[in-house]
């Protein structure tokens, strides 16, 4: 099929990735004519964006810094047997400095209220019948649940809170896990907005989906009062269920995904095994679309799914340790295998979130007396026992 450069790139929800590779394309004030649809009647939802700055290159923190809406210098953990600053950056995205900073691309056209019912490599149809030719169209409708994925859970409620005198911190806290341990691995974290503005999230490694909203609630309330804080408005609130890949049959996965039709995002599995998090496979997306422009549907789909393969390879370790977190400790005992890793060096700790561990880190990240027992750790070495059971 050829590529029409007058048609426009149409990008199929307005999420994460489509915000990416929107951005991406239309920094520098040059990008193709882009239609994103979505079919919401407000783009982008309620979200914060979070990376830490390793996970991304300088050249990155650049073209992403109009989408961001904070970003600080430093970030703690805090387990109950040790507390540690690093000095690693730490960003965060909102859902309304995402929709702000697309809004200024003027290459970029927003739908939103436009459901889209079918996807073709050179046109999509709209639920009201509306056809739209494509010189090329991604898909970037998000996560969709797949048979071929084994997974646990991290599921979290933040309430973005108005204190009513300061709160002291400067940094995120990305866990405080020295709160009480329920529900799998249970930590709060922290990320300050202002001197008096927070957002509180209470977070659980857990076994099932299953997220009590008001429960939860609840126990950011209990946290806050704990820490001295008076809450004075709640202004915002978000939730999230994000899957923890335990196993992955990949060429499962994908057997079902149209071969002419790229796929980015949630989407396409692309995602950090152990933190559920997207972004920096979203903004590694971006630039594959971005040093392929322009391509026609099926030539990038084709790239996308070799970028997958070549991902899914490299985060076999990140799904081995998730089996010993989920399948090996007990679930009041999680907290101490993050425990451990948090005595590693920080450029480790960074890369793993990157998504960049190398292979002396894994055995660093290994070595010594695992704080789980070492019979059931044994029994989770494989990925097809698992793999094998979800078929039956
Ligand atoms: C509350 C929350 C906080 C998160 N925080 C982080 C974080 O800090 N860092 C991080 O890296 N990850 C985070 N994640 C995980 C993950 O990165 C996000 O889920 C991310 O939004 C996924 O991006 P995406 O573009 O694949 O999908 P989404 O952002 O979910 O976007 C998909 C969009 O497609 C639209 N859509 C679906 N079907 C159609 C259709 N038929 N027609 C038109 N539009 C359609 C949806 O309405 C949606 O807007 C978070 C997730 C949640 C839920």
């Amino acid at each position: 099929m050829e590529f029409s450069a007058e048609r426009p790139l149409v990008l199929v929800g307005a999420g994460l990735a489509s915000a990416l590779i929107a951005m991406r394309l239309s920094h520098d004030g040059k990008g193709p004519r882009i239609v994103i649809l979505e079919s919401a009647l407000r783009p982008f939802g309620e979200h914060t964006w979070s990376f830490h700055d390793a996970d991304v290159t300088s050249a990155d923190l650049n073209w992403l810094k109009p989408l961001t809406a904070h970003a600080w210098a430093g970030q703690s953990v805090r387990f109950q047997r040790l507390k540690r600053h690093l000095k690693s950056g730490y960003a965060s995205l909102t859902s309304a400095s995402v929709a702000s900073a697309i809004a200024d691309c003027a290459n970029v056209e927003m739908r939103t209220g436009a459901p889209v019912s079918s996807i073709a490599p050179d046109h999509v149809v709209l639920a009201d019948g509306t056809l739209l030719k494509a010189s090329c169209v991604i898909d970037c409708r998000g996560y969709q649940a797949n048979p071929a994925l084994v997974l646990g859970y991290q599921k979290f409620v933040g309430l973005e809170a108005e204190l009513e005198a300061p709160h002291g911190l400067k940094d995120p806290v990305i866990m405080d896990a020295s709160v009480d341990q329920r529900d799998g691995y249970r930590f709060v974290y922290l990320l300050p907005f202002s001197p008096t503005r927070l957002l509180i999230e209470d977070t659980r490694y857990s076994d099932g989906e299953a997220l009590d909203l008001q429960a939860l609630a609840a126990d950011i309330a209990r946290y806050a009062e704990a820490q001295g804080w008076t809450i004075r408005t709640v202004v915002r609130e978000e939730s999230g269920v994000l899957p923890i890949a335990l196993a992955h049959d990949f060429e499962r996965f994908w057997a079902e995904k149209p071969s002419d039709i790229p796929q980015a995002g949630m989407r396409a599995g692309l995602f950090h095994a152990t933190t559920g998090y997207s972004l920096p496979e979203a903004v590694r997306v971006a630039n594959l679309v971005a040093d392929n422009w322009p391509i026609g549907s099926a030539a990038l789909a084709q790239k996308i799914r070799d970028h997958a393969r070549m991902r899914h390879r490299q985060q076999r370790f990140y799904r081995l340790l998730n089996r010993m977190l989920f399948k090996a400790a007990e679930p009041d005992k999680r907290h101490l295998v993050l425990q451990r890793f948090y005595k590693l060096p920080q450029e480790l700790i960074e890369r793993f979130y990157a998504g960049r561990t190398t292979p002396s880190d894994i055995v660093r990240i290994l070595v010594g007396k695992p704080p789980v027992p070492i019979h059931r750790a044994l029994a989770c070495l494989r990925e097809a026992p698992l793999l094998k059971a979800n078929k039956s």
